[in-house]
């Protein structure tokens, strides 16, 4: 039976009402009436406190992910812009995964990681190596990373993971620094998410794959991961364990994507309902080709036209998530869903153990990779592509490091002070980043862009402050100022 409340995935992602939804969507797709009715409920409103957005259950996201008159899909993806705009302006948020070791005890069919692959060697990194890892990520402006890990308690046990958070955490490398460490490791125990929290992590990132569990049970054969309901409750464990800030995901192309839109927007509303706050971010990720992996066997796989309506319907069903998109999508493919909702990028990304030390931008090691990165530029090019466009490249991690977590976007929007408070931090970082690491050109066209933006930023004392500080940053070499 259908609970949002229940600990048991196989209520809170209960089969009978994910199938009853997608057929109240099927019979509701040409319904004129319905849909305007929901996207009206889901405009941001301006209150008291600011602007507010009352988000979507999943039923109505639904209706609209199946609708199919053009007009009213127009409508859809104009109020995607006007929610991004509203909750995250122009600003994109910068990260880069940190692959640290490629072993792993399952056998998930979609990745080139599963240990029947005798094609491609294994590799953990010493702690030696995260040190230079990370002086090569930090030398490329990086602030924020993902790191990530197979599945595999004798090679990668807890201990280890935590040693390299520690690690990462206490390199300072010329201006360098990385200020927030996401993990994103195989479903745990509520002790080891205890154990992640003490480390100071950032967000614990899981993604479900697929929601479906019969499907869920074919694509993991072996190993641990085979376990669906420990899987799926794993983010329950995270917040029992102390950890407010979690990722939500799933690899489409593996099943329907409408089954996998309401699957995840239910498992988003059971965070909300059980731990009163909802997901941090849910990433968008399409499945790929790799070694041992060829992404045509799977029949489920969506154009970019799908692709872009699912970032939409997302970022209106739940309007204060942060959605990310990272390099497997091409360059032409993350422009267009820029606007639709995407608050996150990963940039200059290697999905291989040991990818950034010791290599040119032009290098790729390709024996270890993950999957195929399709947008291959360097995190200057990507700058530089951002503000041509005008977004502003954050690389802030403010709201972790003052301890604002959880429900803490909820909070900065309903007082009304995003455009305070993210709007100053993220030009300030930048400003970081070019006088640090960026290219002459891209120095100028992102220093044009901060005299610009910093004259947005509403309250006058605090643009005072913010053009005080972008001053000591630029000229007086101080560094890690924010609100
Ligand atoms: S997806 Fe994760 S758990 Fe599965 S084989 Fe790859 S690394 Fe291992
Ligand atoms: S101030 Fe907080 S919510 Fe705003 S960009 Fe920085 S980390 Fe994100």
């Amino acid at each position: 039976m259908y609970n949002p409340k229940s600990l048991k995935a196989e209520e809170f992602i209960d089969h009978g009402e994910i199938v009853e939804t997608l057929e109240y969507a099927e019979q509701n797709k040409h319904n004129r009436e319905l849909i305007e009715e929901i996207l009206e409920k889901a405009k941001p409103k301006k209150t008291g406190r600011g602007v507010e957005c009352a988000g979507l259950s999943h039923r109505d996201a639904s209706v609209l992910l199946a609708c199919d008159i053009p007009e009213l899909n127009e409508k859809m993806y104009s109020l995607a812009k006007e929610i991004k705009e509203a909750f995250y302006g122009n600003r994109i948020v910068m990260f880069a995964p940190l692959y640290l070791s490629n072993y792993c005890v399952n056998k998930c069919v979609y990745c080139p990681y599963h240990y029947q692959n005798k094609q491609i060697p294994r590799k953990k990194l010493t702690q030696d190596e995260v040190r230079a890892e990370v002086t090569a990520l930090q030398d490329m402006g990086h602030k924020r990373l993902a790191i990530e890990c197979g599945e595999d308690p004798v090679n990668n046990p807890i201990e280890y993971v935590l040693e390299c958070i520690n690690t990462i955490y206490s390199i300072k490398h010329k201006n360098g620094a990385i200020r927030r460490v996401n993990v994103n490791i195989a479903a745990t125990t509520v002790e080891n998410y205890k154990k992640l929290k003490e480390a100071g992590i950032g967000t614990y990132i899981l993604f479900q794959e697929t929601y479906h569990k019969e499907s869920y049970e074919k694509l993991h054969p072996a190993g641990p991961k085979h376990n669906y309901a420990y899987h799926t409750e794993a983010m329950d464990r995270a917040m029992e364990g102390g950890i407010d800030d979690v990722g939500l995901g799933v690899l489409f192309g593996l099943e329907m994507y409408k089954y996998e839109f309401a699957g995840l927007l239910m498992h988003a509303e059971h965070l909300e309902a059980v731990h009163g706050v909802g997901p941090h971010t849910i990433s968008v990720p399409r499945i790929k080709k790799a070694a041992d992996i060829d992404p045509s066997v799977f029949d489920n796989g969506i154009d970019d036209d799908i692709f872009a309506k699912i970032i939409a319907c997302i970022r209106i069903a739940v309007p204060y998530t942060g959605m990310i998109i990272s390099t497997r999508e091409s360059e032409a493919c993350r422009d267009r869903v820029l606007d639709l909702g995407i608050s996150q990028i990963s940039g200059a990304s290697r999905t291989s153990v040991g990818g950034y030390a010791g290599y040119s931008p032009e290098e790729r090691p390709h024996d270890t990779e993950q999957f195929d990165v399709s947008d291959q530029r360097t995190l200057d090019e990507v700058v530089r592509w951002l503000m041509g466009k005008g977004f502003i490249p954050s690389f802030c991690t403010a709201c972790y490091r003052e301890g604002r977590t959880g429900d803490r976007f909820m909070a900065l929007c309903k007082v009304g002070q995003i455009q305070n408070c993210c709007h100053p931090n993220a030009l300030m970082t930048l400003q970081e980043y070019l006088s640090d690491y960026a290219s002459p050109e891209t120095r100028k066209i992102g220093e044009e862009l901060i005299a610009k933006e910093i004259l947005k930023v509403p309250d006058e004392k605090r643009r005072q402050r913010a053009i005080d500080y972008l001053e000591q940053i630029k000229v007086g070499g101080k560094r890690d100022f924010r609100f």
